[in-house]
């Protein structure tokens, strides 16, 4: 008994060195005390009981620990599992978010996500009191770019005027893709002398960027019209609204050029 009770892992060790002893010990008392052959019968059924009822009890044991051995394996199995499943939902997720927010030609800013982010920017503007300004960006003539070298070259155009505001604006400027060929342009603490001059520059660097081969006798070019907020009740909406009014004076007096809301300047 004291060895299946002190050797539990090992069942068949167990086993063996208790009936190696139970047996020795029966040849001993027949051997060197001369029992009776009753007793000898009574002494081994006695061993053979115990070895039988040690061993069963070890082997029932070992079918639990088993048991419990394949549960735990199955467990970090799942766990495993889970774990994957979980990495792979939060990529999901990322890539989901990465198609609300961002648009997919030129990676600057989707409409939707835009206005939440340039909404933010108002109000914050609002409570610092301090001057907020909107472009609105229309490429000029971009329909006969495409008519001319193809929409892949559209889209290429679109890329470069899109990398050249991301370049030449501050980090805290939102930028979006508003539409088609137009763009819009969040400012915060920019007033209007300021704006004039930061879409001056982006007009410039635009009419200065290198074009493709075969591209070139394109004047590339854009209008932007500014608006500056200038009251409480002045929203994000009425705000576009009225930079797009203003970038149409500038188409109507011209074409590339920076025309400024009236009630901005
Ligand atoms: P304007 O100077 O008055 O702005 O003239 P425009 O030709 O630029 O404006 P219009 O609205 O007539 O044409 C815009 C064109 O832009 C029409 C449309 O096919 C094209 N467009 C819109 N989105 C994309 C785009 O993602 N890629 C390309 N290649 N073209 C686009
Ligand atoms: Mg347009
Ligand atoms: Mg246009």
């Amino acid at each position: 008994m004291a060895f299946y009770l002190l050797i539990p892992n090992l069942l068949t060790v167990a086993m063996f060195a208790s009936l190696y002893l139970s047996i020795g010990f029966l040849a001993a008392a027949v051997l060197f005390a001369g029992i009776a052959p009753v007793v000898t019968l009574r002494l081994a059924l006695l061993l053979i009981m115990t070895n039988v009822v040690g061993f069963c009890a070890l082997l029932r044991l070992e079918i639990l620990q088993r048991k419990q051995f394949a549960l735990l394996h199955e467990e970090r199995n799942q766990n495993r599992h889970l774990l994957k499943e979980i990495a792979h939902r939060k990529s999901l997720e990322a890539q989901l978010r990465m198609v609300a927010e961002r648009d997919a030609l030129t990676g600057l800013n989707s409409r939707s996500h835009f206005m939440k982010r340039a909404e933010a920017l108002l109000q914050r503007s609002r409570l610092e009191k301090v001057p907020f300004s909107l472009f609105m960006i229309d490429v000029d003539h971009f329909k006969s770019i495409n008519d001319t070298w193809g929409h892949t070259h559209g889209d290429w155009v679109l890329t470069k005027i899109a990398e050249v505001c991301a370049q030449s604006l501050r980090p805290t400027d939102v930028i979006g893709r508003f539409g088609g060929e137009e763009f819009v342009v969040a400012l915060p603490d920019t007033s209007p002398k300021d704006a004039q001059t930061i879409a001056e520059r982006l007009k410039k660097k635009v009419a200065e960027l290198p074009l493709q081969e075969g591209m070139n006798e394109l004047c590339l070019s854009v209008t932007i019209g500014i608006a500056l907020a200038n009251s409480e009740e002045d929203g994000l909406e009425s705000l576009i609204t009225r930079a797009d009014q203003t970038l149409y004076v500038g188409k109507r007096n011209g074409r590339n050029r920076v025309e400024m809301s009236r009630d901005s300047c």
